[in-house]
């Protein structure tokens, strides 16, 4: 079996998604072509939001947020110490500082209690001016922004939602990716919604910002392509992922209909076994990864793969633990690194059989 079945997906759908490309390739328009936009407004419906503009993965859509938002050196953006690299990444790339914050032991997510007490540091200190949240769905599951708002709105600070793990997932039907002031996604192909290659998307109510993204994924443009008006970069979404996207997109309830079905069989069948996720009250999670907790995690990873069943880690070092980061962390993260020694996530996809 596979942990990520991607094979069976395209099969189920292959004579969609093949006339799709085909058609791509027939009009011939492969960069910004009408794909793009049908794509972004299915996007924008689905999520909820006004805007969804596609660029050309995950990670730049945290870079393009923070351009929006003239995230700089001197900034302070406070982030999980407990999830993929990209998220502190892009805030130490854009020369801002990365502030990591411990998680949440029972959701995996940033625990709010130790993001404020991070916040407050940093005001005390004085040296940086604490200006954005990146908060993350981590394996499919929103963050707890019902909290991280009014913190945010407490210390005037502005929230990035990375939902790269997390878009299909909700907080009271509100949808991952409306979250926040800007929210980001990823099409990488193993995400809940995938492409082809690299992808990503990045989603607003905010008309400025919408705009000001729409410009800096394509070299700053101005209202002709060829008068920049400001600097920018080149991250745009291809017209053939755009298009098996879209093929994608329009199964993908039903797909995340699967997944939760899975992982309550998970969740019944191996209670007594490991910790199993927990789901607060009204979440739902798209169920990126489904990550248990076990003290015995390397001798059951074992035991699993020698019944041919495959597991991951996902993650094994924090950021405060990333040799990238070392030169400035000296803090104590105890349920991240308690997490990062105890987690392994189990196979996930709409493709898998009960039995
Ligand atoms: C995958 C991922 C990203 C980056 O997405 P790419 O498309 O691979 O650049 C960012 N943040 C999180 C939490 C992710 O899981």
């Amino acid at each position: 079996m596979q942990f990520i079945d991607l094979e069976s997906q395209y099969k189920h759908l292959k004579e969609k998604i093949d006339a799709r490309i085909h058609k791509v390739l027939d009009h011939g328009a492969y960069i910004m072509g009408p794909e793009v936009f049908e794509l972004e407004d299915m996007l924008a419906e689905y999520v909820g939001v006004k805007h969804a503009i596609t660029c050309a993965n995950g990670t730049d859509a945290l870079t393009l947020a923070m351009m929006a938002l003239d995230i700089k050196e001197g900034d302070a953006v406070f982030c999980p110490t407990f999830t993929f690299f990209a998220t502190a990444e892009t805030v130490a790339f854009a020369r801002a500082t990365p502030i990591f914050v411990d998680s949440d032991a029972s959701t995996f997510n940033i625990c709010p209690e130790d993001l404020e007490r991070k916040i407050e540091k940093v005001i005390k200190e004085g040296k940086l001016n604490a200006t954005v949240i990146i908060a993350v769905d981590l394996f499919g599951l929103p963050a707890n922004y019902p909290q991280i708002e009014k913190i945010a709105k407490k210390y005037s600070l502005k929230i990035i939602e990375d939902t790269a793990q997390g878009f299909g997932g909700t907080i009271e039907g509100k949808k991952a990716g409306s979250f926040g002031d800007i929210a980001t996604t990823s099409f990488f192909p193993a995400k809940p919604l995938g492409c082809y290659g690299d992808g990503g998307a990045i989603f607003t109510n905010n008309d400025e910002y919408a705009e000001l993204i729409r410009s800096y994924r394509v070299h700053g443009k101005g209202s002709d392509k060829y008068d920049n008006v400001r600097i920018g970069v080149n991250s745009r979404l291809d017209t053939i992922q755009a298009a098996i996207l879209i093929e994608k997109l329009k199964i993908f309830p039903d797909e995340l209909i699967k997944r939760n079905e899975l992982a309550s069989h998970y969740s019944v069948k191996y209670k007594d076994k490991w910790i199993v996720p927990t789901i607060p009250e009204g979440y739902t999670s798209s169920w990126a990864q489904y990550t248990v907790r076990s003290n015995s995690r390397e001798s059951d990873m074992k035991m699993l793969g020698e019944q041919g069943i495959p597991t991951m880690v996902y993650y094994r070092t924090c950021m405060h633990k990333q040799t990238a980061f070392s030169h400035f962390q000296i803090e104590e993260f105890p349920v991240a690194d308690d997490l990062s020694e105890t987690v392994f996530s189990l196979p996930m996809h709409a493709y898998m059989t009960l039995d």
